[in-house]
């Protein structure tokens, strides 16, 4: 057999199909569009059912395509099995070619027998094949398909087996297209055979063994159901087939487990460094290695298609298979979150086919690393519930009772985030089991008493009045004063309070559960609301004090701050663990290194204002501003594009500024003294009576007469000293946050500098972690690209250089050579000059030659002809004609020559050059130039 990785199998076999005349269709969505029945798609019909239906039509009639498919809800659900065996997937490729009332049996049988033994190697004696025989006796056996196969060379004729409706028919619905089907199996012998030891097994295809593999089902749908005993023939015929990749990856790779093939080899390494076990010590206990790897791949490829961890429906699905890898990742001695590092394996092995996997890198990583921490701060509390109930179960003496209530299945997951399918594997795992039908019940009740389904209210006019009612009623009843919620982002970052309010679904509730998305209203806040280019906060609010779950602690997950209306400010995330009411005591706290990251960033912002100022002159003022944690970004007038040189100035001057570790003191004062004093403030914005103002100023102000000595010194060593002699080094009218020092900064980096709009440039740049985040990703590069070049870091420029050089030499060589073999060609072609009246003519195809060389020739042409001749030379669309003087003065011109011939160009009456349309054939088009000689020549 030959081998094959498994990126190869998936390309041979659409190579295969693109060969014999079909599109290659890239995969639909794991989200299928307009089909509303279905939560995922689940198999390689899902994207052509309208087509079969006939209500889609397609430009092509064959197609062939790789479909990503998840079997993890509703009927079709394999997450049961998923861990246990080594077949089974929650995510999975569907290979599949197709049909539209095109090609049908003979053909899709020849070419599956050609690719699994021609392209494939497959032992042919090992292939067997299955084709339709009614077990009631209704619809006609399949020979047409029987005889199809035992044509084929090397088949064995005894191979064909026939089997009856549950195995070969094949029906889209209750009614509707049907057909046949025949299956091909793969006999991989008998020590693969898991029942040799089971009493009364017969070891045969379709008997349940892991000898025989199904390998590809090939439907041939040519019925129209009416009703259950009426079938009609349909007018055209179709193909449909579906070969599971993963386990062709395994046949083809010789290994028992579609957990060994490479499909899965980058993943399972991963997770054994970070185990640290042997690979004998992981096939030992290989059940939670291969929920992991399934699982993670799952759930990368769902958040590359939009499902991100929530609480509903597909979102549920995500979050569930989050969570039980964490679980499974438990057992294996994994606390860290670890998913992260298992997707990017998965992104390595499948960003190639699927490029929505490298698009979402981002997206994955973080969505996987954020479940995964708020899990691990319920799941033990909510496994311990759990315990709890189950040694209930076991006490009580009643024997019906080994099934945990549904209802309570449902609190662990309205209050600890313990999804059903977790609490199930934990109950099984001890002989006991969790009533389903119970909990979906529950877990519906719950959605429409949450008001689940509606909009959430950010609408416009209508969600501050909605707001502004709340603040009317929490003041009535006086829990907020005449000023409404205390804003106070600058002096702590924790703030201590009571639940005021709570909305859900933009309702204004009493209590939520886990999962809910809720806006939260206390008395005061310390959350920075987005103002001013610097984006909110994010963090967490927490009952108060600590409570565990079990005695009513709670914990949301802060994304948002906002303002929606005057005196009231909303807090909004996602409950991750425990049930959250009004009147709950709890503390708000700021995620400090984040808002860190804002604040060097928006001190970073007025630095490098300052140095803009500096380089540019006064007319560079802020146009623009976004203060982000992982960059910022600055827009200021400037007519034209800054020099490499000024980018540089401005960079060194910041980063100056940063060294010098200046003072960055806030102030609030009188508009007017402000403004006097000549801090910045921008036009068009509307400041109050009283502002907030930014100053940051060389600490050598402030030392002390004895310091001023030590200071000097450190003056003349330190290249910041003209820094030092500015006393305020930036002054400017601010709302935002920022750090007491400059030298907290770390570090300044400019990353692009560009157009913003006419008259504005546009600066991106980093900062502190940011800032050693690109160096080291740039280091990297150059490692690598060190490494490519065998060469130094140090030395690359000048290795890229001598490889420069070294191309430019090919190149000419290159030249050289061709200009040679199209003058071998060319003087071939000598000999085929025609006379057309008296004059030598000559049309010919050159091919691979640019204009240059042509015109080369050309100049051949005219010292072979130096009078009497006109020549038209072409190399794909490029075309030269040449026409010697005698002839010009006889109206020949060598523009109309190429004209005449189809081509557009122009140039003297003796040399011209065009191109010709592409889609003329040029034989063709040079084949008329006689003719054209012939009528213009006088
Ligand atoms: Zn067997
Ligand atoms: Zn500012």
């Amino acid at each position: 057999m030959k081998t094959f990785t498994g990126a190869q199998i998936r390309q041979t076999f659409i190579d295969f199909f693109v060969e014999h005349g079909h599109t290659a269709v890239p995969s639909s969505s794991l989200v299928p569009g307009g089909d509303a029945t279905l939560l995922f798609t689940n198999s390689g019909m899902v994207q052509f059912k309208d087509v079969f239906l006939g209500t889609d039509k397609r430009p092509y009639k064959r197609a062939v395509d790789s479909q990503k498919c998840m079997r993890v809800a509703g009927k079709h659900n394999d997450l049961d099995d998923v861990g246990r065996d080594d077949t089974h997937h929650t995510f999975f490729e569907m290979l599949g070619n197709w049909s539209f009332g095109d090609y049908y049996k003979k053909e899709a049988i020849a070419w599956a027998w050609q690719l699994l033994t021609d392209v494939w190697g497959l032992k042919k004696s090992n292939l067997w094949a299955t084709v339709f025989k009614d077990d009631k006796g209704n619809v006609p056996t399949d020979e047409e398909a029987a005889g199809f196969w035992r044509e084929q060379p090397g088949f064995m004729k005894e191979n064909v087996l026939y089997f009856g409706r549950k195995d070969n028919f094949w029906e889209m619905a209750e009614l509707g297209p049907c057909g046949p089907c025949s299956e091909v199996h793969y006999d991989r012998g008998i020590q693969y055979c898991d029942k040799q030891d089971v009493p009364g097994h017969v070891c045969r295809v379709n008997g349940d063994c892991t000898r025989y593999l199904e390998l590809w089902n090939l439907v041939f749908i040519q019925y129209n159901r009416l009703s259950p005993d009426k079938l009609e023939p349909l007018p055209a015929t179709h193909v449909d087939t579906g070969m599971g990749f993963e386990r062709i990856v395994s046949v083809l790779q010789d290994v028992d487990s579609n957990y060994k093939t490479d499909l899965f080899a980058k993943p399972l390494d991963v997770l054994r460094s970070l185990t640290g076990n042997s690979e004998k010590e992981m096939l030992a206990d290989f059940t939670p290695y291969r929920v992991i790897a399934d699982h993670t791949r799952s759930a990368a490829f769902l958040i590359a298609d939009g499902v991100v961890p929530g609480n509903v429906g597909r979102n549920y699905v995500c979050r569930m298979i989050i969570r039980r890898a964490a679980r499974f990742g438990t057992k294996i001695g994994l606390k860290e979150p670890f998913l992260a590092k298992v997707a990017e394996a998965v992104i390595a092995t499948y960003g190639t086919f699927y490029p929505e996997l490298e698009k979402s890198r981002g997206a994955i990583l973080d969505n996987l690393t954020r479940e995964e921490i708020r899990f691990a701060r319920t799941v033990e509390s909510g496994t311990a519930q759990l315990q709890n109930l189950l040694d209930g179960i076991r006490k009580s003496k009643s024997s019906s009772a080994s099934k945990l209530d549904g209802q309570r299945a449902f609190d662990l997951y309205a209050t600890y985030g313990l999804p059903f399918e977790i609490a199930r594997d934990i109950a099984r795992e001890q002989g006991l089991d969790v009533d389903e039908v119970g909990f979906r019940a529950a877990m519906d009740e719950h959605r429409i008493a949450s008001g689940g389904g509606k909009a959430m209210g950010k609408m416009g006019g209508e969600d501050a009045e909605f707001f502004t009612g709340i603040l009317k009623d929490l003041q009535r009843k006086g829990r907020l004063d005449e000023h409404g919620v205390e804003y106070d982002p600058y002096t702590s970052p924790r703030v201590e309070g009571e639940v005021l309010a709570l909305i859900l679904n933009g309702q204004i509730v009493q209590s939520a559960s886990f999962g809910d998305e809720v806006e939260v209203i206390l008395p005061k806040t310390g959350f920075y609301v987005e103002s001013g280019g610097q984006i909110s906060d994010e963090g967490f609010i927490r009952s108060l004090p600590p409570f565990s779950v079990e005695e009513g602690g709670w914990e949301i997950e802060i994304t948002d701050v906002r303002k929606p209306s005057a005196g009231i400010i909303v807090h909004s995330g996602e409950v991750i663990s425990g049930q959250p009411k009004v009147g709950d005591q709890v503390i708000a706290e700021v995620d400090m290194p984040r808002r860190h990251d804002i604040m060097r960033n928006h001190t970073a912002t007025h630095l490098m204002h300052a140095a803009l100022h500096q380089v540019l002159g006064p007319h560079a003022v802020q146009a623009g501003s976004l203060v982000a944690p992982d960059r910022l970004r600055f827009d200021f007038n400037h007519p034209e594009a800054m020099t490499p040189g000024q980018i540089e100035r401005v960079e060194k001057i910041v980063n100056d500024a940063i060294a010098a570790d200046m003072e960055v003191i806030s102030k609030l004062k009188a508009r007017e003294d402000a403004i006097a004093e000549g801090a910045m403030a921008l036009f068009g914005e509307k400041y109050g009576e009283t502002v907030r103002t930014i100053t940051i100023t060389p600490l050598s102000n402030k030392l002390s007469p004895g310091m001023s000595e030590i200071s000097s010194e450190l003056a003349m060593v330190t290249p910041t000293a003209a820094v030092e002699q500015l006393e305020k080094y930036s002054y400017e009218l601010c709302g935002g946050t920022h750090i007491e020092r400059t030298s907290d900064v770390g570090a300044f980096l400019i990353v692009s500098e560009g157009s913003a709009a006419a008259g504005v440039r546009r600066i991106e740049a980093v900062t502190g972690r940011g800032a050693y985040e690109l160096i080291a990703r740039r280091f990297k590069t150059l490692k690598q690209t060190a490494s490519i070049l065998k060469s130094s870091i140090e030395d690359i420029p000048q290795k890229a250089e001598s490889l420069q050089d070294e191309i430019a030499d090919l190149k000419k060589e290159l030249l050289s050579l061709r200009t040679q073999s199209a003058l071998s060609t060319f003087n071939i072609q000598l000999s085929n000059v025609q006379t057309v009246k008296g004059a030598a003519v000559l049309a010919v195809e050159i091919p691979n030659s640019d204009a240059e060389t042509l015109r080369a020739l050309a100049d051949k042409f005219r010292e072979k002809y130096p009078k009497n001749g006109a020549a038209v030379l072409a190399s794909g669309i490029t075309v030269i004609s040449v026409v010697t003087e005698d002839l010009v003065k006889r109206n020949l011109k060598a523009g109309d020559l190429i004209a005449a011939i189809g081509g557009r160009g122009g140039g003297r009456p003796n040399l011209a050059q065009g191109s010709l349309p592409v889609d003329l054939k040029v034989s063709e088009a040079l084949a008329k130039t006689a003719e054209a000689v012939k009528e213009k020549l006088k």
